[in-house]
């Protein structure tokens, strides 16, 4: 057993040799699923100057506070002002100007009355109701002041805040790129999906999932799907691939099989470190710098539990940190199991469930290789290594696998 290390301090070595892609000025829309790497202050506030927020008149109060439907008032119509213009500066006493939604109010005026109030009247309006002073008119700076911090550092962008962005007039953002991520699996047994499978074959399916879980945290997946276990065609596909490469994610050939070309074919080309970790499933991980450019490499497990199991719990905030992010691994919440379940001493368990509400219901069994079991499941259990057996109501831990945060 002491040849294992801790789930926390592989994920620690990890995680202090990954370094943060560069910065570079983006799109709004490209920068959308990143983490800003500024603070995005407004240049301008929000709304940027008083306008209305009905179509009405612009009056001054004052004038129509007796305005009932049996005393009604008169005010002539001295002008009209429409989205987009800004003809009209200043209200007289005593008049009204016809104005539309989002039009600028004319200094002087304290209120909108809004048509439903009035006869629409063109030359003159009679106002039947006393608006409140400063009455459907939205204030300048009222949502945003000039200065204030919209999105800070470390913070995802998502669609509102582009929508925010753009309302104050910025196009670009600072952000970094989106990791783009290698993507191979090992294996001479492997078929690609929409292909014959002969019977001593299976599909690939771990490099679509792990494709699909990439693209889900915001990488970019280059699927270069199934090679042999032959030691030369992993290693020339491999070096082929790190030129497009921030991260490279292999699954499959680490185990002590007389085929598992990975290793080995690794030590020509960069440092990687192999071991067993404490967890399961997960055992066999692998992890380094390879090429001239020292590329972060994953090798996982090939068993597709194994292998997403060990996706979320270091690769997931390898590529988070690639990005930038604040927050880097996946949150955890304590909530309640329905289930009796036992785990291995010395090992963190990850235990595929369904959660919802605050409750945790264990899916399935234990085999690495029941994938139909994981895709039924939400979350994982985590059981600490200290921890052998659990009793149904037992407080435990969980990753929520399909929550963004
Ligand atoms: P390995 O780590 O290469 O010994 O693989 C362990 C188990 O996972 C074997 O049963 C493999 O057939 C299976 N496996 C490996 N790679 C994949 C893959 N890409 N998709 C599905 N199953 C795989
Ligand atoms: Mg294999």
């Amino acid at each position: 057993m002491s040849d294992l290390i801790p789930v926390r301090e592989h994920l620690d070595r990890v995680l202090a040799t990954i370094r943060p892609l560069g910065i570079y000025e983006q799109s709004l829309l490209d920068a959308c699923g990143l983490p800003t790497a500024e603070d995005v202050t407004a240049p301008i506030p929000l709304p940027a100057f008083d306008n209305s927020a009905m179509d009405g008149y612009a009056i001054n109060y004052l004038d129509v506070v007796d305005a009932t439907e049996d005393h009604p008032i008169h005010l002539p119509v001295v002008g009209e002002i429409g989205a987009g213009q800004n003809r009209i500066l200043a209200l007289s006493p005593g008049t009204a100007v016809k104005i539309m939604t989002g039009a600028p109010v004319p200094s002087g005026a304290t209120a909108v009355v809004p048509y439903e109030w009035t006869d629409r009247g063109v030359a003159q309006v009679r106002i039947t109701k006393a608006p409140r002073q400063g009455a459907n008119i939205r204030r300048a700076g009222e949502d945003i002041e000039a200065g204030d911090v919209l999105i800070s550092e470390g913070n995802v962008v998502g669609p509102r805040h582009v929508g925010l962005l753009a309302a104050v007039g910025r196009a670009t953002i600072k952000a970094r790129p989106k990791p783009r991520v290698v993507i191979l699996s090992t294996g001479s047994e492997l078929r690609d999906p929409g292909t014959p499978l002969g019977s001593d074959s299976i599909y690939d399916s771990n490099s679509y999932m792990l494709a699909a879980a990439i693209r889900a945290v915001g990488g970019i997946p280059y699927r270069v799907g199934a090679v042999p276990d032959e030691r030369k065609v992993f290693t020339e596909t491999l070096h082929d691939q790190l030129v497009r490469a921030d991260l490279v994610v292999t699954s499959g050939g680490v185990s002590e099989g007389d085929y598992d070309v990975v290793k080995e074919s690794l030590k020509s080309i960069g440092h990687v470190w192999f071991g067993r970790v404490a967890m399961q499933p997960g055992k066999p991980q692998g992890f380094g710098l390879i090429g001239d450019e020292r590329i972060p490499i994953f090798t996982l497990p090939g068993n597709p539990v194994s292998a997403y199991v060990s996706f979320q719990v270091f690769v997931l905030p390898a590529i988070r940190k690639l990005m930038g992010c604040r927050v880097l691994e996946r949150p955890r919440y304590t909530c309640r199991l329905t289930h009796g379940l036992s785990s291995p001493e010395g090992k963190t368990q990850f235990v595929r469930a369904t959660y919802d509400a605050r409750v945790a219901t264990p899916v399935g069994g234990h085999g690495s290789h029941l994938i139909g079991d994981l895709a039924e499941s939400n979350a994982l259990i985590v059981i600490p290594p200290e921890t052998t057996t659990l009793k149904p109501g037992d407080s435990v831990e969980v990753m929520l696998l399909d929550e963004e945060f």
